[in-house]
Order: C-alpha cells, then sequence, then structure tokens
C-alpha cells in the first residue's frame, strides 16, 4: 500500500534491533485517517472470506482492528496480556513472546467471546518472528473458529515470521513489507507486491 510505505519512509526511524519505530501515526499518536485507508484495504483483500470478527492482541493492534472492523461491521475482540491466569476454566490461553520487551506473556481471551461459529480475521501492527499472530491463532485454533486470514499493517520480511504463519497454509496479507532497513543510513527498502 503506496500511502503506507510514503508515511514510513517519511515518519519511520530504524533503530538498533531491528526496531521500527513509528510512533508519530502508528504505535501511539494514531493517524486515523491512514487507518481508515487500510482499513479499506483489509476489506478489499478480504472481501471474499465471510468475517464475522476481527482479533487483535493489545495494545497497538486494537486501534488498527477497529477501524477496519467498520469496514466489514463486526465486532473486535483483543486478546489480553496477563501476567499469571487464574481465571484458566473460562478463557483461552497461549504464550506469546513480545518482540519488543523480549519477555513473555501469557494471553487470554474469555471463552465466551470466541467459538466454532466464528470466522476471523486477525489483525496486527507489525509481523516480525510471528509470536503474536502465532499466539493468536492458537487461540482461534482452542475456540474451534476458523482463521480466515492475518492482516498486518507493516511485516518485515527479513524476520521468520510471515513464512512461519504462511507455512501452516494461513492467508497473510501485509499492507507494506520492509525487505531491509539500516539503522545507520535510515535507509528502507520495500517489497514490491
Ligand atoms: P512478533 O510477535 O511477530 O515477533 O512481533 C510482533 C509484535 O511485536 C507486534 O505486535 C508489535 O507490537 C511488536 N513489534 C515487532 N516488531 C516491531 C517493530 O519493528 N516496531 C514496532 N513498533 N513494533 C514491533
Amino acid at each position: 500500500m503506496k500511502l503506507l510505505e510514503e508515511r514510513i519512509r517519511r515518519d519511520g526511524i530504524v533503530m538498533e534491533g531491528n526496531v521500527l519505530k513509528v510512533d508519530s501515526f502508528l504505535n501511539h499518536q494514531m493517524d486515523v485517517d491512514l487507518f481508515a485507508e487500510m482499513g479499506k484495504e483489509f476489506k478489499r483483500l478480504f472481501a471474499d472470506r465471510p468475517i464475522n470478527k476481527i482479533l487483535t492482541i493489545e495494545a497497538s493492534g486494537i486501534g488498527i482492528a477497529c477501524i477496519t472492523a467498520q469496514e466489514f461491521h463486526v465486532p473486535v475482540v483483543f486478546a489480553k496480556k496477563a501476567q499469571s491466569i487464574n481465571l484458566a476454566g473460562e478463557t483461552y490461553v497461549t504464550k506469546v513472546e513480545s518482540f519488543t520487551h523480549k519477555r513473555v506473556y501469557d494471553v487470554v481471551v474469555a471463552k465466551k467471546f470466541l467459538g466454532p461459529e466464528d470466522h476471523v480475521l486477525v489483525i496486527d501492527d507489525f509481523l516480525a518472528n510471528g509470536s503474536a499472530a502465532n499466539g493468536l491463532i492458537d487461540l482461534l485454533i482452542s475456540a474451534g473458529a476458523t482463521v480466515e486470514g492475518v492482516g498486518i499493517a507493516v511485516e518485515k520480511g527479513f524476520q521468520p515470521g510471515g513464512k512461519l504463519i504462511r507455512d501452516k497454509g494461513i492467508r497473510v496479507e501485509s499492507l507494506a513489507i520492509v525487505e531491509s532497513m539500516d539503522p545507520a543510513t535510515g535507509e528502507i527498502v520495500f517489497r514490491k507486491q
């Protein structure tokens, strides 16, 4: 998606440790007009799928997921990061390793919000090693729900997450795929899509 690529080029900051900082329009301050365009693009890409729910993970995925959900007219469920689980009977639980904080979290969704009748689009801001997306897919498998696809704003194509999820036979659509980025020069190269 050209608009997103241009914005990343203009305002994204390449950090050490393979982190792309997009705080000014996506991860801290949020450009909702840009989110609206992203939501329309996800709708176009997944128009053929019978999606009745969107699943994301707190916190950064929520904004994009909500605006995307307005296009599909479906509810959003966000998986919560928890330190310890004491509601195991009432929740689906999995573990996710945070890329940015290098910690492992329990991630939970209440059972009453996901079930076998659901056809779910997973939405997140970034795809890096794939732990977050994989954890969300895990929760959907536990619920017996159908994974209709994964929609990502920014995939870092030089990290293994995209291949990991696609190799499961799951459709992944990323609005921008970063092929390489250099913290020394700030140069960002996108994959042609
Ligand atoms: P993964 O689980 O695929 O390794 O990483 C995905 C999660 O880590 C996303 O939910 C996102 O919050 C965070 N993340 C991964 N890479 C980046 C990055 O380069 N920049 C930012 N801002 N967040 C990232």
